[in-house]
């Protein structure tokens, strides 16, 4: 569910005109609903109820210092993947010791910064990592607290690139290894053995892979916590969101997200929660893109409508720069007129940017509306893995990022000037 609705034939991000936003503000542009990160909040935090848990937003899905303070207020630790994203967080007002990191390639500078900011855990991926760790802990003599992360080989049943959960994948260790890499933690004097972790993947619509990979890591949590007597279990981030949507059932109902999407809070909670509550545990749950995904859009104008020999492309002034999801993993974005159009008047064709790749493109041979030079159009979901990897490609300035709350609008960054493009640069 999210705060994105026509009001009287216009877009509405809560009580906001989004035509009025695109007018003030300039497209391409984002724009976050602050009601709609809150209630995925509290409807995970709600349907956990009891259990023993602690939400970490994966800041990599969406790293805006507004957003991050919002979910900080709301009592999220938060999930990181670099020194900067820890930096982030504690500029946002963020719990460094709420935080975990994450991620294969964690380099000395880093893990320094993390230790002297006294961080709740470092999940470690490979026993060159844990070595390492305690290495620069001993160098300024911290002790680290470590998790391992476990690759439970699992298939997630997503696109393979956002798969990590199989003994292929880059990630995590492998199952039959991970007691060694305990034993030899056990023996490290700057090491504290803190927990288990695992990430089976992204985007996940069916709870199934959750529970396969749980009961199966089950029998090893329950050994850690006796020998090494460990105090979480996370499960890892990964639950799906609703991004396509069928343009059915007449003009009023452009944009209607479904009310209950195949993975909903309360599914995942009520098939994990028997297995979970056993283990007296706390138990990490690292959500990115079902915080911060339906939570966002990308507004872009129509430049051009060119009519090729077999179809029709209509020239946006965002791209993949702006939001590569579609290049980089063929992500599904609803394409949205911010005036809703009074008729099916629809068109066979492919939404482009303006960069020079043929991978440039939010959709390809789709029904679209047909939105003509000038119109304004949203591209839906573009909360998670969207600005946070957008790039200065083909020198095209960063957009703006504005978080609205009720009728109140908020710039969360500014829009980067042609200036901002060469600052660093001789
Ligand atoms: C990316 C990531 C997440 C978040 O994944 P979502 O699919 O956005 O929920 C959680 N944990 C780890 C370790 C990750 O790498």
């Amino acid at each position: 569910m999210h705060q994105f609705k026509y009001h009287q034939g216009a877009l509405h991000c809560e009580e906001v005109n989004l035509q009025n936003l695109a007018e003030d503000y300039g497209t391409p542009l984002y724009v976050y609903s602050s009601q709609t990160l809150r209630n995925n909040y509290k409807r995970l935090h709600e349907a956990l109820g009891n259990l023993d848990h602690h939400i970490a937003f994966a800041v990599k899905a969406n790293s805006n210092l507004s957003v991050l303070r919002l979910l900080a207020d709301l009592g999220s630790g938060f999930d990181i993947v670099s020194g900067g994203e820890l930096f982030r967080v504690i500029k946002a007002g963020g719990d460094p010791k709420r935080c975990s990191f994450a991620g294969v390639g964690k380099t000395t500078e880093e893990i320094r910064y993390a230790l002297e900011q006294g961080i709740y855990c470092f999940n470690i991926e490979s026993l060159a990592e844990l070595e390492f760790i305690n290495n620069v802990a001993e160098s300024i003599s911290e002790i680290a607290p470590v998790a391992v992360r476990i690759n439970p080989n699992v298939d997630a049943q997503t696109h393979k690139y956002i798969s990590t959960g199989k003994a292929e994948n880059k990630f995590g260790i492998d199952y039959e290894e991970t007691m060694k890499v305990y034993e030899r933690a056990s023996a490290l004097p700057h090491i504290q053995i803190k927990g288990i972790q695992m990430h089976i993947g992204s985007q996940l619509t069916n709870v199934s892979p959750f529970v396969e990979a749980v009961k199966r890591v089950i029998p090893l949590v329950k050994e850690l916590q006796q020998t090494y007597g460990i105090e979480f279990f996370s499960i890892g981030g990964g639950i799906g969101i609703v991004y396509e949507e069928a343009l059915a059932s007449g003009p009023s109902h452009w944009w209607s997200e479904q009310e209950n999407p195949p993975l909903s809070p309360d599914v995942y909670a009520r098939e994990l929660l028997p297995l979970l509550s056993a283990l007296k545990l706390k138990i990490v749950l690292e959500p990115g893109r079902y915080m911060s995904g339906n939570a966002g859009v990308l507004l872009t104008s129509c430049l051009y409508e060119k009519k090729g020999r077999d179809k029709t492309f209509k020239i946006v002034d965002a791209g993949m720069n702006d939001l590569i999801r579609p290049a980089l993993y063929e992500g599904h974005h609803e394409i949205v007129p911010i005036v809703e159009r009074q008729s099916e008047n629809t068109v066979i064709g492919d939404v482009v940017g303006p960069i020079c790749e043929s991978g440039d493109f939010f959709c390809q041979n789709r029904a679209i509306a047909d939105f003509q030079q000038g119109d304004l159009i949203a591209l839906m979901s573009a909360g998670a893995y969207s600005f946070t990897m957008a790039s200065n490609y083909n020198s095209r300035p960063l957009p703006a990022e504005i978080l609205v709350d009720g009728t109140e609008t908020t710039v969360a960054r500014k829009r980067q000037q042609w200036t901002d493009l060469i600052a660093g640069e001789l």
